[in-house]
């Protein structure tokens, strides 16, 4: 196997390809879907099933999602979410809200509300909105002075990176991201090393920038997005060795070099009816390759330095305002399948079943509690050490580590309950063909007519069944790292020294 720091990266032929140029327009901001559909028809190198992607807004499989986020930009301008959505700087210019540095308790409910409001347009199902990436870069910014810890030489990261917020800010940038490298040996990994064959690292550094190689997992979103962060996974030992490891850039999708390597598409272009979450929100997933690819030092925001790498989620607090965004998605799904269950229950009676109704206890249960953390989050909201203001972190904390186990427990539940009828699921086309009076008799309920009754199983089933389905299950439990890493760190940030204390109290011991 190639050993990518061997590879001899022509960086002078890589430069004149790219334009990395971060412009801001006066006058800009929130963008349509038309102008966002527009951006995705450049030069990316995207691959699924065996062919290279011509253009991802007509590609089969991706389009749909493609259209589905459009509409969601669309919607920042409408009356009757503007104001929830958006906010005007103070050039006059209407942002996301994500964006907004939040200044007091009512920035951070207001960003709370925008969160909120941008998952039930999908209902939780499109799970890489914009606003979450945002919700990171507005930290970052903001964190300027840990970020000047690492500036280097001429370059000064802390400008580079209030430039490239301003720049994504201002022009409305579909963000994506990648943290973690691939996996070669367990033991390698577990000790914070990483592999020269697979990851992802600079083998090259010059006055203009640097040229990285290798791959990194996962990019969702990647092959929609317009820009793409490449920053550092937490867990890298602070030795030499992993300094070729150790950076945070962000780099157009379209810059020459970079592929992305897609899953199977889940969107078969069925109907509305037939897939109703499949054939709207398919946000497609991919391992981000980087071939030699040039990274200007005006794109550089931590280099070198793999304990700074470390904290930077943590110390610019980026990581309290993405859990806040997550919070407020998984609220709005959790509520979702709550109706699913409710509906289903409702339409055959069930809802009076003392078994069906403690099933959906637990899941209403569940619900309440994400709602909760994010109520004492968001009213325990503090100043930060960069001037800005964040919901409190440990609530957010419990409720990332509950929900990869919360989430699967709710669609297994909803397969409880669904049953076969998650498998009684007829196409729509079978209501206008020779099946149709069938299906009108044997498929109806004590409460709801045959249409609806298949119309609502189908989709259940795209929630508990379907490849769609099955990959949200996957997304929820791995969405923010391996769940045992997850409650290490938990274990270790918990103020623990005052419960041992009271104890030691209670013994009389010293
Ligand atoms: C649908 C989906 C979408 C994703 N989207 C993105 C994205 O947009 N951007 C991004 O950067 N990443 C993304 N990821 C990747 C995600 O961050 C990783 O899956 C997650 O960090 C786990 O890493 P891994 O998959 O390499 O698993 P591994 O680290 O290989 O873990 C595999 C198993 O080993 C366990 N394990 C790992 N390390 C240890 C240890 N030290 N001790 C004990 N047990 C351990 C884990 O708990 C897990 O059960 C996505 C993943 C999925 C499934």
């Amino acid at each position: 196997m190639e050993d990518f720091a061997t590879v001899d990266a022509k960086a002078s032929d890589i430069i004149e390809q790219s334009d990395n140029d971060l412009e801001t327009t006066p006058g800009s901001g929130i963008r349509t879907g038309e102008q966002y559909l527009a951006g995705l028809r450049d030069d990316r190198e995207v691959w699924t099933q065996g062919k290279r992607v011509a253009d991802v807004t007509a590609e089969p499989g991706m389009m749909r999602g493609a259209a589905t986020l459009a509409s969601f930009l669309d919607n920042q301008h409408k009356d009757e979410f503007r104001d929830t959505v958006t906010y005007v700087d103070s050039d006059g210019d209407r942002c996301a809200m994500a964006y907004q540095q939040p200044k007091s308790h009512e920035d951070v409910k207001a960003r709370g509300r925008a969160y909120y409001q941008w998952a039930k347009w999908s209902n939780g199902m499109f799970g890489r909105t914009p606003d979450y990436k945002n919700a990171s870069l507005m930290a970052f910014a903001s964190a300027t002075s840990f970020l000047a810890q690492g500036t280097k030489g001429q370059a000064d990261f802390a400008d580079n990176m209030v430039k490239f917020y301003d720049f994504a800010r201002k022009n409305d940038k579909v963000l994506t991201h990648t943290l973690v490298n691939p996996t070669f040996n367990f033991q390698q990994a577990a000790s914070g090393k990483f592999s020269n064959q697979v990851a992802l690292q600079v083998v090259e550094e010059n006055d203009a920038g640097i040229i990285v190689n290798g791959a990194r997992l996962l990019a969702t979103l990647g092959p929609l997005a317009d820009e793409i962060e490449v920053f550092p996974s937490t867990v890298l030992r602070a030795s030499d060795d992993n300094v070729p490891f150790a950076f945070a850039f962000a780099i157009p999708i379209a810059t020459p070099g970079l592929k992305l390597i897609c899953r199977d598409t889940y969107d078969h272009g069925k109907s509305t009816f037939d897939a109703p979450l499949s054939s709207r929100f398919e946000e497609m997933d991919a391992v981000v390759v980087f071939e030699n690819v040039f990274v200007p030092w005006e794109r550089i925001f931590m280099y070198g330095q793999p304990e700074l790498c470390n904290q930077a989620f943590g110390a610019t607090n980026a990581v309290v305002h993405m859990m806040h965004q997550v919070a407020c998605g998984k609220l709005a799904k959790s509520e979702f399948l709550v109706g699913i269950l409710c509906a289903i229950a409702q339409a055959s009676g069930r809802d009076k079943d003392l078994h069906t109704k403690g099933l959906i206890a637990e899941v209403m249960q569940m619900t309440e509690t994400v709602r909760a953390l994010l109520y004492s989050a968001e009213a325990q909201a503090h100043e930060d050490e960069h001037g800005n203001f964040i919901p409190l972190r440990g609530p957010l904390e419990t409720s990332r580590n509950l929900y990869p186990r919360m989430y699967p427990r709710m669609i297994e539940i909803l397969q409880l309950i669904g049953s076969s009828s998650l498998m009684a699921t007829p196409a729509e086309a079978d209501f206008a063909n020779e099946l149709a009076p069938d299906i009108e008799q044997y498929f109806q309920l004590s409460y709801m007519e045959s249409r609806d009754r298949v119309s609502l199983f189908r989709l259940a089933h795209d929630v508990a069944i379907s490849g769609f389905g099955t990959r949200q299950a996957l997304y929820e439990r791995f969405f923010f790292g391996p769940p045992a890493l997850m409650a290490s760190g938990y274990f270790d940030l918990y103020d623990k020294q005052p419960l041992i204390g009271r104890v030691e109290d209670f013994l009389g011991q010293e």
